[in-house]
């Protein structure tokens, strides 16, 4: 085994040391559907693993549990604390005396059997000495199950992710590693697993194909989790692995198998982040922290990415030389959720400011559809965490077709930001609630400076690009003067958060906007709403308004206005309560809605940033007001990590 020399965990700053992969100036991290973790070493592990399932919380809270190995193992098996819920639940349901010296732990989001104890993880084999907590889906468990009932397993759970300890336990014979390789050999579908042993003490064997896991090489300790949060607390130094791999883990070690059964040596790369940008601080929500830290966070996005003196942007991380990027034909925007909006508009600021036709393709789409791949497109994954499913896997399907793909990421090290040809990281900080807000807007500067770039390759001339670099740079301040209307629209939430259905509409670049705040809403507060384009609201979605149906309109001060104006006539006119986000000084329509929250006046191209923040803000607040769980909205986990 590849022994790891001792290294002390520092506290630190954005900076970082994976030069392997796109140009990285912050590293942050995670990710996610569920979430594991394995720690092998001298401290009380149950304490370990309860601490690492915490921080991997807003992975999926249907269950948690833990499997360990150790003294308080009495009967011969491994010992399994289970509970349905948070890990709260989980806590309170901890024996007093377990002692455990090694073992396994697991956050759910359930794909496969109901929300049950029994369906929790870890899952034991009959021994009731090899436990398993796996991430994913086994595409071919019916017929694994059958296989291995008729061989004598008795199943107790209806989880896809059982048939792994029964196939590993099939396979056993004294060695764990060798019984998952052999056992992996079987399965289809995604999995990140960690496994361990009643009968070997210390050892943890993870494996990974389609889900994240990463190891954590501590001082005499080692763990295996399914992103950095869970053990950052411990650590600093951390290895990925990748699709195919397995890794075979004790207190003092770790070695990597390669799909070829060979060796892997791979180095440590050291996290630079601090354990404080993944608490709340002083906020009683990280929702609530993470939309007020957007003047810092897209501010990080744009550090030395502006070259004031070209009036254009330095993306270093593109890995595209400059015959290359003269050479786009067409830009295509994969991704799903909030980060297909975030390329929408994207795909709106390339087409208007660079004139490279563009269109942003939902991920889960696109993959299915057997994509055209033109010679002289480029593609972007976009994706906070790196770990998007839908997106990697459609990433792969347009690589296996010759496409270029960059990725747009805020986890340093996912899989996407590995896997793709180049990219941009977003730097917008560890992102922990479950709706994202600070990693849109981060990413959405990702798009301003690569429309930059391209645009002063083609069209745009200097004083265009020192125009357009100098309204990029003042959104930071811009957001944090939106961010002054706190307390407006905590009042404005409060007033209409008992209302069942929203309209969210705008025109332009402003329709993905529309359709972020609606997704917002849904996300967190639970009520009805639908984002669409202001000129589309005539063709259906009027038949819905009525005084209890209120309408937010965006209103821009372009070419747009007028014709967005006469929607809201249309909505009065028909009994609609209209609340508008508008710009400073539009007293018109001021006078015609019902409430405006104005945002500060700057070219039109760039009110994303700002008109985002209001509705980020009245998603929030009608949540709290409605009393549900912000951070960990029912039934979502952070990073779908899942088909
Ligand atoms: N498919 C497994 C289950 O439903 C694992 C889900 C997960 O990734 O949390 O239990």
């Amino acid at each position: 085994m590849l022994k790891v020399g001792p290294r002390l965990l520092h506290s630190i700053r954005f900076r970082v040391l994976m030069s392997k992969y796109w140009i990285i100036k912050s590293s942050i991290l995670e990710a996610i559907m569920c979430g594991i973790i394995g720690y092998s070493g001298p401290r009380k592990t149950s304490t370990v693993l309860l601490e690492g399932l915490r921080r991997l919380e807003y992975r999926g809270y249907d269950s948690a549990g833990i499997a360990v190995g150790g003294k308080s193992c009495t009967d011969g098996k491994l010992q399994v604390v289970k509970e349905v819920g948070k890990i709260s639940a989980l806590r309170a349901a901890m024996p007093a005396d377990i002692d455990g010296s090694w073992g396994i732990g697991h956050t759910r989001w359930a794909t496969h059997g109901g929300v049950t104890h029994a369906n929790a993880h870890p899952h034991i084999d009959n021994s009731g000495k090899i436990a398993v907590v796996h991430n994913g889906i086994i595409e071919n468990h019916t017929a694994l199950k059958t296989m291995l009932q008729k061989k004598g397993c008795v199943f107790r759970t209806e989880t896809d992710s059982e048939v792994i300890p029964h196939l590993i336990a099939q396979y056993y014979k004294g060695d764990l590693a060798e019984a998952v390789k052999a056992a992996i050999q079987n399965l289809e579908g995604t999995y990140g697993i960690a496994c361990i042993h009643l009968d070997e003490p210390g050892r943890i064997v993870g494996a990974r194909n389609g889900s994240p896991l990463i190891v954590g090489v501590g001082v005499g300790e080692m763990f295996l989790a399914s992103d950095i949060t869970a053990m950052v607390a411990y650590t600093d130094k951390v290895v990925y692995l990748n699709d195919g791999e397995l890794v075979d883990i004790d207190e003092h070690s770790y070695s990597i198998i390669g799909k070829d059964e060979q060796k892997v040596e791979r180095t440590t790369n050291q996290i630079t982040w601090e354990l404080g940008s993944i608490e709340k601080g002083d906020y009683p929500c990280h929702m609530e922290k993470e939309i007020f830290e957007q003047p810092e966070s897209i501010a990080r996005a744009l550090s030395g990415r502006i070259d004031a003196e070209n009036a254009t942007a330095k993306l270093g991380g593109l890995n595209l030389d400059r015959s290359r990027l003269l050479n786009v034909g067409r830009v295509k925007i994969i991704a799903a959720g909030t980060s297909w909006h975030a390329g929408l508009v994207g795909s709106y600021l390339l087409e208007q400011v660079a004139r490279i036709p563009a269109q942003a393709e939902l991920a889960s789409e696109i993959r299915y559809r057997n994509p055209v791949v033109e010679r002289d497109s480029l593609w972007f994954a976009v994706s906070q965490s790196g770990e998007t499913a839908d997106s990697l896997f459609a990433m792969r399907e347009v690589q296996r077709k010759g496409a270029t793909v960059l990725g747009i990421c805020n986890v340093v090290g996912s899989t996407i930001a590995r896997e793709s040809d180049g990219g941009i990281y977003v730097h917008s900080g560890p992102e922990i609630a479950v709706a994202s807000t600070k990693a849109f807007t981060s990413q959405l500067a990702a798009f301003y400076l690569f429309t930059l770039l391209s645009a002063r390759m083609r069209n745009m001339s200097r004083e265009e690009g020192i125009h357009f670099a100098g309204a990029l740079q003042s959104v930071p301040g811009m957001v944090a003067e939106t961010l002054k209307a706190r307390d407006h629209v905590q009042r404005i939430a409060k007033k209409y958060c008992r209302a069942k259905d929203f309209l969210f509409l705008g025109r332009g670049i402003l329709y993905p906007i529309a359709l972020e705040g609606a997704l917002k809403l849904k996300e967190i507060s639970y009520i009805h709403a639908e984002g669409c384009s202001a000129g589309e609201m005539k063709h259906g979605p009027i038949a819905l308004i009525s005084p209890e149906v209120p309408s937010v309109f965006l209103v821009s001060d372009d070419y747009l206005r007028e014709k967005t104006i006469s929607n809201i006539r249309e909505i009065k006119a028909r009994g609609g309560p209209v609340i508008v986000v508008g710009v400073e000084g539009d007293t018109e329509t001021a006078a015609l809605a019902d409430e405006f929250i104005p945002v500060p006046k700057t070219d039109p191209r760039f009110y994303p940033f700002s008109m985002v923040v209001p509705l980020q803000l009245f998603a929030y607040f009608c949540a709290l007001e409605l009393g549900r769980d912000v951070d960990q909205p029912r039934n979502l986990a952070k990073s779908v990590t899942v088909e």
